[in-house]
């Protein structure tokens, strides 16, 4: 099979052939179609995630169809489509693995860092940490709901009952969450680098009731808001335009330090908080309410061998919406 692999941080992915992977007793084989792209994927081969298993396939946004399954896989078998997201196994025994909070667990491996990814014809996953895939959705509009929308929907979850929406770095998560946000009956205000006209009116298109430079104040006070830009600086500007109580949740993996603040942005019972990974609960949940809103995600597809080229348009800014490679096209 083709496949792209990272031989080490910095360095651009290389292009091989190597044998299909075979599935092992709990996996099933998967015939990659297409394969998402995710700021975590620019933060592996960037080399800010220290722990990448090389040399690596990365992808943790796979969309494929089931073509052999291990002898204890029997959930899946040939011709089902299926989603393979981040979470690609835990441990099942620990103190967060027992009390629903698998996301955090110290074990845990993931797909694309761990274990080989989507950036490649075939892949094998774990058939406990795979989704169906809902009908309706196309392969190329599939991919971006496995993190994009999964994180998303999780760092919207820990949002409570937030009216008042910000949303820091107006990418391929945000795109989803303001979908989902504004059916939930949310305002949502898009918070864009300074001076991106295109991302604030894009902003705009999917939902956003206003968009503008992440250093200005919103029209409204926010009552939470969701930095999704890994820009640490974004911070205390969000606790800045924060009332009091609100949260501010950090949907990113990786962030540049933050800068110190007074303590008076924080007062008033602010909360900060990160979002981790996700569990399958979380697949699950907004797999089902995606095609109930219906969620629509806004692609730009790349042929599997432009997979530097995408991370490239990816890391400059220069999508709009979500960036998918399209293996099987
Ligand atoms: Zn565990
Ligand atoms: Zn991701």
């Amino acid at each position: 099979m083709r496949a792209m692999i990272l031989d080490a941080p910095g360095r651009p992915l290389r292009e091989i052939e190597m044998p299909v992977p075979e599935p092992g007793p709990e996996q099933v084989l998967i015939k990659v179609h297409t394969c998402g792209l995710c700021r975590t994927d620019l933060h592996i081969v960037d080399g800010e995630l220290k722990e990448p298993a090389l040399p690596l396939i990365p992808g943790h946004q796979i969309v494929g169809t089931v073509v052999a399954a291990g002898e204890r896989a029997g959930q899946f078998a040939a011709g089902d489509r299926v989603g393979v997201p981040w979470l690609g196994s835990t441990c099942n025994h620990c103190r967060y693995c027992l009390s629903g909070r698998e996301n955090l667990c110290d074990k845990a491996r993931f797909t694309g860092y761990q274990i080989n990814g989507g950036y490649a014809e075939y892949t094998v996953a774990d058939y406990r940490f795979c989704f169906p895939i809902p009908e309706g959705y196309p392969d190329l509009q599939a991919a971006p709901l496995l993190c994009a929308g999964l994180i998303g929907y999780r760092s919207l979850m820990m949002t409570g009952e937030a009216g008042h929406l910000g949303i820091y770095g107006f990418g391929a998560a945000a795109h989803i969450v303001a979908q989902v946000a504004r059916y939930q009956g949310r305002k949502v205000y898009a918070f864009t680098r300074p001076g991106d006209v295109e991302a604030q009116r894009f902003a705009r298109d999917m939902g956003a009731v206003w968009a503008g430079d992440c250093r200005e104040a919103p029209p409204e006070e926010l009552d939470a808001a969701i930095i999704f830009a890994p820009d640490g600086a974004l911070l205390p500007a969000a606790l800045r335009a924060t009332a009091k109580g609100g949260v501010v949740v950090c949907g990113g993996i990786h962030m540049s330090d933050i800068p110190t603040f007074p303590y008076e942005i924080l007062w008033g019972e602010r909360v900060v908080r990160s979002v981790a990974n996700l569990t399958r609960r979380d697949g699950e949940e907004f797999l089902a309410i995606a095609p109930k809103i219906p969620v629509h995600t806004e692609v730009r597809p790349f042929p599997l061998s432009a997979a530097n080229e995408a991370l490239d348009a990816l890391r400059g800014g220069k999508i709009s919406g979500a960036a998918v490679l399209v293996v099987d096209g």
